[in-house]
């Protein structure tokens, strides 16, 4: 069911609310070839009004000045079908805007690298969403040209607690700017598209930046160190210069791993031979009863046989004296 709500209303003054953050929702992926990115997003009340509100900020990945955004927002309760579809426009036309700052909306282009959408509040509806998709539907840029893209996340990085523990090893022996992981520690393995990408701090960086424009640290030294392939080479080097102490600390993880596995075997076993042994004694119980039974039905068989030959004997006695 589509949301009713207006765009208009995403224009309200926005200085004139007394406005009280949720959450802010984190979009740690790229969308998938799209000339904008999303850089934040922070859910919001109006505690005049009681109305949800969420503020998005883009930004203009591409390198040429953006006139129009239009952007579809999916919430989604405990379902895969969104219960809402909340049509954004951010653009330059009277009726829109660009973004908000000090009580102005702005009305111009959007310039390369510039982010747009700040402090423009979309209503959202009362019930609350658990998860939220946005969809770049289509871009117009200041040169005339509009491109459809219905671009969805599609880059997801790797986060850093999913790398194995050789990966971590393979990492911590290559990476040159283990000064930087105070301030501005690994997150992730980094991820690329055609306009973006996202630096293993997690900030989104246009394309056309070499370094990470945060924490300093080199686009192509990250996509080419990162790789899940290199990483595997570098620790297998590493194993080779190192491998006393890698192999020792592996060793005793798997020796104790090993015992855990023995004692649960033996136990086991224990188990397995406990019930042989009761199916024996069962068995044998069996064999002792049934001589016990056989043994009487003997002795009753030849007792039966020695009255019947008697009886016989007797029987022939009378025949003889009746002939
Ligand atoms: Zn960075």
């Amino acid at each position: 069911m589509d949301s009713s709500i207006s765009f208009e209303n995403t224009h309200r003054e926005h200085t004139s609310g007394y406005f009280k953050e949720i959450e802010e929702i984190r979009f740690d992926c790229l969308f998938d070839f799209c000339p904008v990115e999303i850089i934040k997003a922070v859910t919001m009340y109006d505690i005049e009004s009681f109305r949800y509100y969420i503020d998005l900020v883009f930004r203009n990945m591409s390198e040429v000045p953006i006139d129009e955004v239009n952007v579809m927002l999916m919430l989604y309760d405990g379902n895969n079908i969104p219960f809402a579809k909340l049509p954004v426009t951010y653009g330059i036309a009277p009726e829109l805007g660009m973004k908000a700052s000090y009580g102005r909306i702005s009305y111009a282009p959007v310039q390369p690298s510039d982010e747009f959408g700040r402090g423009i509040r979309i209503p959202l509806p009362d019930s609350y969403f658990k998860r939220l998709e946005a969809v770049v539907c289509d871009v117009a840029f200041s040169n005339g040209k509009r491109f459809v893209y219905n671009a969805q996340a599609k880059y997801i990085p790797r986060s850093l607690s999913e790398f194995t523990a050789a990966e971590k090893n393979a990492y911590d022996t290559v990476n040159i700017y283990e000064k930087l992981e105070d301030r501005f520690p690994t997150r992730f393995s980094p991820v690329v598209n055609d306009y973006s990408w996202i630096c293993c701090c997690g900030h989104k960086n246009p394309l056309s930046a070499e370094k990470c424009e945060d924490c300093t640290r080199e686009r192509d030294w990250e996509l080419t160190v990162m790789d899940s392939e290199n990483l595997e080479k570098a620790h297998e080097e590493y194993m080779r210069e190192h491998s006393p102490q890698f192999v020792s600390g592996y060793k005793k993880e798997f020796m104790k791993k090993r015992e855990i596995v023995n004692a649960r075997e033996q136990s086991e076993k224990e188990q397995l031979a406990l019930k042989a042994l009761k199916n024996v004694e069962k068995q044998e119980k069996r064999k002792e009863s049934l001589i016990k039974q056989i043994i009487p039905r003997i002795a009753l068989y030849f007792a039966v046989m020695a009255l019947l030959l008697a009886f016989l004997y007797w029987l022939s006695l009378f025949t003889n004296d009746i002939w």
